[in-house]
C-alpha cells in the first residue's frame, strides 16, 4: 500500500517492463487473451481508495456508501461489499444489482435519485433498505402512501440543495437552486415537520449531493454547515436527525501521473468534519469516482493510422460507445501506449469507428509514433465508463476483467451480435 499511495494509477512499467502492466499482470497479454476494447481494473486499487475513506473516519459513527452509478458491474460491487461498504443507489435496476452481488448489503443502501417510481419505491421498502433520499414534496407524499399501504416503516433523508456552488463542468454541478435536485433548504424544515406525525415516516437523516468531479474541499465544508445549521434548528422542533449524508462527487486528477489520495481524502473529510461540529451522529459518504475512476483502463487497439491534409487521426477499435465522457463532457483522459515505440512525439487525433464528428478521445494529443495493431490504455475510465457504455452503432459492449494480485477475472463477458437483438422481435 505504502509504494502506490503518490501514484495516481495501478498501470505502470514494474521493473522497467517495456509493456504497461495492471499491477503484474502485462497487458500485451490481457488483450491477447481476453481481446480489444477491454475494460481492465485493479481490485487493490480499488480496496486502497476505498480503506482510505474507512480510515480518515475510524474517530466518528460513519457509513461508506459507494455511488453504485459510477461503476455497477457485480464484480466490482462484490470487491467493495466485501470491505464493508455501504452502497448509494439511483434506481430499482441498481437495488438488484446490489442484491445480486451482496444481499447482506441490503442494510446499508441509501437511494437517491428524483424520479423514483412507486414500483421502485415498493421494492426498495420491502427489501429494507437503510434509507430514502427524497428530493421533492411529491415523492414524500408517495413514499408515505406506499410505507403506510405495505405497513413498512421508512427511514427517509431530505435531500436538501444548499445553493452552494462548486467548480466542476455545468454538467455535472448539482448543488444550485436553479438545479431539478433536492429541496430547497428553506423549505426542508417545514417537510420536515409536516411529516412529523406520520408513522410510517421515520425522518432519519438529512442529505446534500453538490455535484461531481469537485477538486477543493471548501465547497462541500461550507454545504454541510448550512445542512448542520438546519439540524440544530429543527432538535428545538423535536425532531432529531441520526445521519447527516454528504453525498459524494470528490474528484480526482485526470491529468497527473502523481496525486496524493489520502492527502485528497484527509482534507475533505476534515473539511466535513469542521462543519459538523457538535453534531455525533452518523456520517453518511457516496464517493462513485474517486474510489473506482483511476482503478480502471479501457484496452483498444489501433485500426488504421489515416492522414487528412495536415491532420493524423487514430482510429481505435474502442469508441464513444465504450467511453463516452470525452464526448458528453470534453473530459480529459490520458492515452498511453502499451509498448511505445520510439521517435518523434507529434499530436494527433484519437477517434473512434463511429460515424459521429463526437465521437472521439482526445484531439491534438502529444504521442509517441504508432501504427496499426498497436495498443493504447486509456486512462482513469474506470468511473462512468461501462456504465455509461451503449451499443451505438450496433456495436457489442467490451469485456471487463479485474487484476486481483496475479489472479485475472473476467468479470463481464464480451458481448455478442446476438447479444444485442435478443430482445427484439
Ligand atoms: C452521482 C452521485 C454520487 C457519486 O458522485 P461521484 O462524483 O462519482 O463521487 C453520489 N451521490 C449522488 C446522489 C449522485 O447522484
Amino acid at each position: 500500500m505504502a509504494q502506490r499511495k503518490t501514484l495516481a494509477r495501478p498501470f505502470t512499467r514494474p521493473n522497467n517492463a517495456a509493456e504497461l502492466h495492471c499491477g503484474s499482470v502485462s497487458l500485451v497479454a490481457l488483450a491477447k487473451r481476453h481481446g480489444t476494447p477491454l475494460y481492465v481494473y485493479s481490485a487493490d486499487q480499488i480496496r486502497e481508495r476505498f480503506c482510505l475513506f474507512q480510515a480518515a473516519l475510524e474517530d466518528r459513527e460513519h457509513l461508506i456508501c459507494y455511488a453504485v452509478k459510477a461503476n455497477s458491474t457485480l464484480g466490482i460491487l462484490k470487491i467493495l461489499a466485501a470491505q464493508g461498504a455501504g452502497f448509494d443507489i439511483v434506481s430499482g435496476g441498481e437495488l438488484k444489482r446490489v442484491l445480486a452481488a451482496a444481499p447482506e448489503a441490503v442494510s446499508r443502501i441509501v437511494f437517491s435519485g428524483v424520479g423514483k417510481t412507486a414500483a421502485e419505491i415498493d421494492l426498495a421498502l420491502d427489501e429494507g433498505i437503510l434509507q430514502f433520499n427524497v428530493e421533492s414534496e411529491g415523492e414524500l407524499e408517495l413514499l408515505a402512501k406506499r410505507a403506510a399501504k405495505r405497513k413498512i416503516r421508512a427511514r427517509f433523508a431530505l435531500r436538501v440543495n444548499p445553493d452552494v456552488f462548486a467548480e466542476t463542468h455545468p454538467y455535472i454541478s448539482t448543488g444550485l437552486r436553479e438545479h431539478k435536485f433536492g429541496v430547497d433548504i428553506r423549505r426542508a424544515r417545514e417537510l420536515y415537520l409536516s411529516v412529523k406525525n406520520n408513522k410510517w415516516l421515520e425522518a432519519y437523516g438529512i442529505s446534500v449531493h453538490i455535484g461531481s468531479q469537485i477538486r477543493s474541499a471548501t465547497p462541500f465544508g461550507a454545504a454541510i454547515a448550512r445542512v448542520v445549521e438546519l439540524v440544530n434548528v429543527m432538535k428545538k422542533d423535536g425532531i432529531v436527525l441520526k445521519a447527516i449524508d454528504a453525498g459524494g462527487g470528490l474528484g480526482i486528477d485526470y491529468h497527473a501521473e502523481v496525486f496524493n489520495a489520502q492527502e485528497k481524502v484527509n482534507e475533505y473529510t476534515s473539511a466535513l468534519k469542521k462543519s459538523l461540529n457538535d453534531f455525533n451522529g452518523r456520517l453518511i459518504l457516496e464517493p462513485g469516482r474517486f474510489i473506482i475512476a483511476q482503478a480502471g483502463a479501457l484496452l483498444t487497439r489501433v485500426l488504421y493510422v489515416k492522414k487528412n491534409g495536415n491532420k493524423t487521426f487514430v482510429i481505435t477499435d474502442a469508441a464513444m460507445n465504450d467511453l463516452i465522457r470525452p464526448a458528453l463532457y470534453q473530459a480529459h483522459h490520458e492515452i498511453v501506449p502499451v509498448l511505445p515505440r520510439k521517435g518523434q512525439v507529434k499530436p494527433v487525433d484519437v477517434v473512434g469507428p463511429i460515424c459521429e464528428t463526437g465521437d472521439f478521445f482526445a484531439r491534438d494529443r502529444k504521442l509517441s509514433p504508432v501504427e496499426t495493431g498497436d495498443l493504447l490504455a486509456l486512462l482513469d475510465a474506470g468511473a462512468y465508463g461501462m456504465s455509461q457504455s451503449s451499443n451505438y452503432n450496433t456495436r457489442p459492449r467490451p469485456a471487463e476483467v479485474l487484476v486481483d494480485g496475479s489472479k485475472v477475472s473476467v468479470i463481464r463477458r464480451r458481448e455478442t451480435i446476438e447479444d444485442l437483438f435478443a430482445t427484439e422481435k
